[in-house]
């Protein structure tokens, strides 16, 4: 299965200062714009900011009113992910909620305020395990405080099971929240280690890495050309010593949340834009009420084809990023619209795939002969839940079975509105100016980092993900848990090798090729030195993006040495990295590239283990302390999440006719509500 999502981070550290000439959306004057307040609450190594949803306006009401039903159906999924990432997360979380509802002790107790920033993370990571590290987090404050809050709340109901007291809730969670060796780990990356009982996320239970191979091989059909996507929607589980799957649906594993979703679907399909799009709802609504991983397929490639709705969504177990074994999809919404004037940028990019493809380096044996079916387009997010709320990528390219991507094709999206407020969020944070070596350097990301950023996150998905093919009775799995940075890398890397070809001028998707160098520049900076302030003192790199991140530059710059292609400086006792020769640099990339695809066409797991051993996980302690000391005095938070508007319809005769949209600034307030709307598990 492939991982294609566009993590956010890499953008908020490269976009500095947003641009002179950069395609944004137009919600308003650039004067109102200013008057947003993006950041509305910043804790731990988070900060909350807000996006706008420019041309909601301007929707027909019946536009709005789908909006309206498929963000009450994005909302509804909130507890599935909770319980999905980790067993007792629903528990935790009850818990947290009815103490900050319920708790009548001293709100300005200092502690209370740890409880409140423990609480908040719990919120934003959907459960007690970091969001992106997946190391699981521990609070500031004492267990015999926690006791103390519990006791202390009134009116309010506690998770309590049959016969329950609150001391047992309280003895039974405290090792869970407060022991960080119980269930340290959400999902391990770690090889040489039982993959699946080394992981606490709540895909697996009782069972081994090898039995959950095993199982999946006996019911796996090798020789099937357009499989099922085994174990998406399911959970393992060993019942009277044997291994059997319990499936997400109606009358199955999260059934009551599922059955809200079908609730909210069915009255959006009843408002469909195109006879298409009723299709593609009323098909997922019976994937939901059968679990019927076939009917997902055919759901996928009815939404593969529905190009014509202005109006889009996701919604189901999606992404397997947090499934050690690469099978189980978390639940995800994303609700939108299509960015009709922006869109034009990744026509122009779609249009011209099959030139790219064939001028791409990599062996002819695996290009593809006819690139199909991409369609790209640029989308405004109307509303976040699931896996994507609070922190969402910026762009997502679906679906992800291989063979309804090469034989259907694929949808492709950059989430503008996202990255404009990520974008806005940073104005003069300070970061660009802390780590660019030159002030020709800085500039010239000011003047284009943001559109380059945004037209390399469209080379990624548009072009990169799809580039290139297996040969035959190669498979995805074929490089384990390699293959998640492998195929980022791969994208990337074609994004790099293209955004600085005169063909991007020719097309007018560039005025000259300053805006590659800022690129350029963002890449080599990021993988090499700035990705590192999300990385804690003495750990390696294990996301999957930046291990795809740090393996390119960290490959380019040991390759370029020779020829001084990236040098690095040191002024005044800071590092920096320079990039001496940028032609030098492109044709680096395209090696890499030809070596990356050669890997993944031919399923070479050794060498995908080593690239990415050797040059995408390693830490230099020296230089990772620096970078933290140096960020830790711009006083950021590496990491960002939105919160979402609200929509309220408006009614008369029983009919929706409009609905209004708000743009809210209390982040507690807003999962205080969510929680109690949408807890259906
Ligand atoms: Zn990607």
């Amino acid at each position: 299965m492939d991982k294609k999502r566009l993590l956010i981070l890499s953008l908020s550290f490269i976009t500095i200062l947003c641009v002179a000439g950069c395609k944004k959306p137009e919600p308003q004057s650039e004067a109102a714009a200013q008057e947003f307040k993006w950041q509305v609450d910043q804790f731990a190594d988070l900060r909350i900011l807000r996006y706008q949803v420019p041309g909601f306006e301007g929707l027909s009401s019946a536009q709005k009113e789908l909006i309206y039903y498929l963000s009450e159906a994005a909302l509804c999924g909130r507890d599935i992910i909770f319980a999905q990432n980790y067993r007792h997360n629903l528990k935790i979380r009850k818990t947290l909620d009815a103490i900050v509802e319920g708790y009548k002790g001293d709100r300005s107790d200092p502690r209370w305020e740890q409880f409140m920033i423990y609480t908040k993370r719990v919120w934003f990571s959907n459960g007690i395990h970091h969001h992106y590290s997946t190391d699981k987090f521990t609070p500031k404050f004492t267990p015999d405080y926690f006791n103390s809050l519990v006791k202390g709340s009134e009116g309010v109901q506690f998770p309590l099971n049959q016969g329950q007291t609150l001391d047992d809730l309280v003895a039974f969670l405290q090792p869970i929240i407060f022991d960080p060796a119980v269930d340290a780990k959400k999902v391990s990356q770690d090889s040489t280690k039982d993959l699946v009982t080394h992981s606490s996320v709540n895909f697996y239970k009782g069972v081994t890495q090898a039995e959950v191979e095993d199982y999946y091989k006996s019911i796996a059909d090798k020789n099937d050309p357009t499989p099922i996507s085994y174990g998406l929607n399911s959970r393992v589980v060993k019942k009277n010593g044997k291994v059997i799957e319990e499936v997400a649906y109606l009358n199955g594993l999260y059934g009551p949340a599922i059955e809200k979703i079908i609730y909210w679907l069915e009255k959006a399909a009843g408002v469909a834009e195109t006879l298409q799009q009723k299709k593609v709802i009323e098909k997922l609504i019976e994937y939901y009420k059968t679990g019927d991983l076939e009917k997902f397929d055919e759901y996928n490639i009815l939404w593969v084809n529905d190009v014509k709705s202005k109006v889009d969504f996701i919604n189901g177990f999606i992404e397997v990023y947090s499934d050690p074994m690469g099978l189980k999809g978390s639940w995800e919404s994303v609700v939108n619209f299509k960015d009709l004037a922006a869109t034009k940028r990744t026509e122009i990019i779609s249009l011209n795939a099959q030139w790219f493809e064939d001028h791409s380096p990599i062996d002819s044996r695996f290009k593809r002969k006819q690139v199909k079916g991409v369609s790209a387009k640029v989308i405004t997010a109307a509303m976040l839940g699931g896996d994507c709320y609070p922190s969402t990528p910026i762009g997502i390219n679906l679906p992800n079975a291989n063979w309804i991507r090469k034989n259907h094709g694929s949808k492709s999206v950059t989430i503008e509105n996202i990255i404009y407020a990520y974008d806005q969020s940073s104005l003069g944070s300070g970061f660009g100016k802390e780590f660019s070596y030159s002030e020709e350097d800085l500039e010239r990301a000011k003047k284009y980092g943001a559109y380059a950023g945004s037209l390399h996150t469209d080379l990624h998905e548009v072009l990169g993900h799809a580039s290139g093919q297996l040969l035959p009775g190669v498979s995805t799995e074929a490089l384990k848990n390699y293959h998640s940075p492998i195929e980022e890398s791969r994208a990337d890397l074609f994004a790099l090798y293209y955004l600085m070809d005169d063909k991007m001028v020719e097309l007018g998707l560039l005025p000259n090729l300053e805006g590659a160098k800022a690129d350029y520049n963002r890449n080599i900076r990021n993988g090499l030195m700035t990705q590192l302030v999300r990385i804690q003192p003495g750990k390696t790199i294990e996301q999957a993006h930046m291990r795809g991140r740090a393996l390119v530059a960290h490959w380019v710059y040991e390759k370029g040495k020779s020829e001084n292609v990236i040098s690095k400086e040191v002024k005044d006792g800071k590092t920096y990295f320079m990039i001496n020769d940028y032609q030098k640099l492109r044709k680096l990339f395209g090696e890499l590239l030809v070596e990356v695809q050669r890997i993944t066409s031919e399923g070479d797991y050794k060498a995908a283990r080593d690239l990415v051993e050797n040059y995408g996980v390693k830490v230099d302690p020296e230089l990772h302390k620096e970078v933290l000391d140096r960020y830790s005095k711009l006083n950021l938070a590496p990491y960002g999440g939105f919160i979402n508007p609200i929509y309220t319809p408006v009614i008369e005769n029983g009919k929706i006719v409009d609905v209004k949209i708000e743009y809210p600034l209390d982040y507690v307030k807003q999962m205080l509500r969510y929680s109690k709307d949408y807890s259906h598990l």
